[in-house]
């Protein structure tokens, strides 16, 4: 509210003042004081925003009274209006030096007197706005500068707290390397306190190794005035242990843009390095065995590459695989292949050198990366210690079990000097050695590629081949030397391949026995021969003997009891009459249940020939633990009887075996007279061969047999 001052010692002038002034503003306050020392008690507790004085008053004159007001703590800037009846200058001055504002000359002019008044009210009223204005503003400048001081204390704190929970080391340097801050991580890490540490150098913390090395990187940050980028490093523990940390050095710069400082954080990766390191295993190792796999491999054959392109040396890429595992995995089951394909990684890293690289490929095969080749006699020096080593008896579970591998070797540079192509063509040459009967090594050659494509048709073909019946039997008779009738007639196997003819099993049946289709075709041999063999004794020719080749691949996959049981009963095939024609490897493999299933055939009627008889192991316990009834004698023995004195003496060694055993012999393969006359010399029971007669389809046979059973030009 608005306050108006009056001052004056005569009664009429302040009654017409008073007056006056109550016009200037609406509801504005008019005091009135007679005394300037009571005006000047009252106004110093008030709050004037006008004053008007007589100049003559007892006491003290009008100057005297604005001077002391002036002095009032709130009188400085208060209009002050001094009415004078002197012309003199002398009065004025002295009212203008103590601080009047402005004059009126009494008697007053009251129109004046409002005017004056009025301007210079307005006057106080906006310098009192403005200088309320200033003041809250700087009542307000004052609290933000407050509140602002109080967050940044607040924040500094805080922040410090947070970065003494950052899971990392953090800490800053000065240009000299000691630290001027370390947080609490760093603190706990090294063992040693903040307190020790500010001052210092990474010394006293981590050694002066790790201090020397942090000082120089600070100074590289300090003169280049920028980030390094985040290595990794290696610091030890308070209690000794190396952890790997991820580090990144930064400047701090003042208000002025100067580094004056370098922020170091280190983050503990130790366990990421080591997940990383886990995942880096898995992914360039077989979990089974442990050895490199596929990519490892490819990455050491990458690294020998680069080597080799520049030094000129060589090195030998193995392929291997095991022969027929799926079989003995099917057998065994999956656990005990398993721990066989264990054991096989085992023997195969004894086998190479350190330099070398064994990997596994998958499933049962392996690859070596024979290094830093001399000659490639090296590498048939490793490959045969391979096979040796697979061929050495594998004790799983109590059993005893063989195995045998095929390896593909290609050189380099000499077979390829990409990656994908060294290893397609010791894939090749693997295959080769595999189609070749396994437990082998080859080389690769460049017309490798050319039989293996054809060896991979072959397969589509068989395929075929057995879902279109494209098989048909030869019969080959079997003539007793003593009488010269025919006794028997082994069933051997023909493929009407189309576009190609009549193909012989030689050609076909390694593929077959490799993939498992020898399985379904032997099925199909034993019904086909036993349905013939029906329909011939339906006729009334006399009955003979019919003998079947049996695959080893066959006792592996399948129960051969059943089969037999099964073809027998299905075409009626008097079991007596049925030979089975076996390989040495069938008994030697897997002895105890062969022995079972041939002693519950036996028990039929069905009688045995050992085939091939001179070429394999020729063991003298297979002779006396099998149902042995017939020895067939190679035909390679039979071949060179007359020129070769050591084939006859095997002849002769064989017939004898048979007989002091009790078991017939039969010679194969016999082509010539002389060769007949000989065996029939040596004692020999029976024979088989072009001279008495090729294989015959079932027709011709059937013709063969019709004429009665002497061969004519024998008798
Ligand atoms: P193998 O059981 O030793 O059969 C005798 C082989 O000698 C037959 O060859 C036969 O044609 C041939 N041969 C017969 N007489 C003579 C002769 O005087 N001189 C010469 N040089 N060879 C003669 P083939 O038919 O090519 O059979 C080869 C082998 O294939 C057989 O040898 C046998 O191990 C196997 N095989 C044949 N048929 C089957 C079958 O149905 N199943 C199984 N698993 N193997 C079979
Ligand atoms: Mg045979
Ligand atoms: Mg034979």
């Amino acid at each position: 509210m608005t306050l108006i001052a009056i001052l004056d010692d005569r009664v009429t002038n302040r009654n017409i003042f008073s007056r006056l002034a109550g016009t200037l503003e609406d509801g504005a306050e008019v005091r009135t004081f007679g005394d300037p020392r009571e005006a000047l008690e009252n106004l110093a507790r008030a709050d004037p925003d006008l004053v008007i004085t007589d100049f003559k008053m007892p006491h003290m004159d009008g100057a005297e009274f604005t001077r002391r007001f002036r002095d009032l703590p709130n009188g400085a800037d208060v209009p002050v209006i001094v009415i004078t009846v002197y012309e003199d200058r002398g009065f004025r001055l002295r009212a203008l030096e103590a601080g009047a504002t402005d004059f009126l000359q009494s008697p007053v002019d009251h129109q004046e007197f409002i005017t004056r008044a009025r301007n210079l009210l307005k006057l106080s009223k906006q310098q009192r706005l403005i200088k309320s204005r200033a003041l809250s503003l700087e009542h307000e400048l004052a609290v933000s500068e407050h509140s602002r001081q109080a967050l940044l204390r607040d924040s500094r704190e805080r922040l410090a707290q947070v970065i003494d929970t950052i899971p990392a080391m953090i800490s800053a340097t000065d240009e000299a390397g000691a630290y001027i801050f370390v947080n609490a991580y760093q603190a706990h890490f090294s063992g040693v306190d903040p307190e020790q540490c500010v001052g210092s150098d990474a010394a006293a913390a981590f050694g002066p190794a790790y201090a020397a090395r942090s000082r120089a990187l600070d100074r590289l940050v300090f003169e280049g005035g920028e980030a390094l980028p985040a290595y990794e490093e290696e610091i030890i523990d308070r209690a000794g242990m190396p952890r790997v940390f991820l580090t990144t050095k930064s400047p701090l710069r003042d208000a002025g843009n100067q580094v004056v400082s370098v922020l170091t954080s280190a983050i503990d990766i130790t366990e990421r390095k080591h997940a990383e390191s886990r995942l880096r295993h898995i992914a360039h190792h077989d979990q089974l065995t442990q050895l490199p796999n596929r990519l490892l491999l490819q990455q050491r054959l990458q690294r020998e590459l680069a080597r080799n392109r520049r030094g000129g040396r060589q090195f030998a890429l193995h392929f291997i695989d095991l022969d027929r595992f799926k079989d003995i995995n099917d057998a065994l089951g999956h656990q005990l292949g398993d721990q066989l394909l264990h054991a096989v990684a085992g023997r195969l890293r004894h086998a190479v050198r350190e330099s070398d690289t064994v990997a596994r490929l998958g499933g049962d095969e392996f690859a070596i990366l024979q290094a830093d080749l001399r000659e490639a006699e090296d590498a048939s020096a490793l490959a045969r210690q391979v096979i040796e080593a697979l061929s050495q008896p594998f004790g799983i579970e109590g059993q005893t079990l063989t195995l045998s591998a095929s390896v593909g070797i290609t050189l380099y540079p000499a077979d390829g000097n990409a990656l994908d192509e060294l290893l397609r063509n010791a894939d090749l040459a693997m295959y080769r050695a595999k189609a070749d009967g396994g437990a082998a090594f080859r080389f690769y050659c460049a017309d490798m590629n050319q039989s293996v494509r054809e060896a991979i048709r072959l397969d589509a073909d068989l395929r075929q081949g057995i879902a279109q019946d494209q098989f048909v039997l030869h019969f080959q008779p079997q003539v007793n030397v003593e009488t010269g009738r025919i006794v028997g007639m082994e069933a051997l196997l023909r493929w009407q391949r189309p576009g190609i003819g009549l193909v012989k099993p030689g050609e076909f049946l390694p593929i077959a026995e490799e993939t498992g289709l020898i399985v379904p075709i032997n099925a199909w041999v034993l019904r086909e021969a036993c349905r013939q063999g029906r329909a011939w004794r339906d006729r009334g020719l006399m009955p003979l003997r019919l003998a079947i080749n049996l695959s080893p691949v066959q006792f592996r996959r399948q129960n051969v009891f059943d089969l037999v049981l099964e073809v027998l009963q299905e075409t009626g095939f008097d079991a007596n009459f049925l030979e089975l024609e076996l390989t040495e490897t069938i008994l030697m493999e897997n002895a105890e249940t062969s022995v079972r299933t041939l002693r519950a055939l036996q028990e039929l009627g069905v009688t045995f020939a050992i085939d091939d008889f001179g070429t394999g192991y020729s063991s003298l316990s297979y002779v006396k633990n099998f149902p042995v009834d017939r020895l067939k004698i190679d035909q390679s023995f039979v071949r060179n009887l007359k020129t070769d004195p050591s084939d006859t003496a095997i002849v002769r060694a064989i017939i004898n075996l048979g007989h002091s055993l009790g078991i017939e012999v039969v010679a194969e393969g016999v082509e010539t007279r002389e060769q007949f006359t000989q065996l029939a010399a040596e004692g020999c029971d029976e024979v088989q061969g072009y001279l008495f007669g090729p294989p015959l389809i079932a027709a011709d046979f059937e013709a063969l047999i019709g004429k009665g059973h002497t061969l004519p030009y024998l008798a």
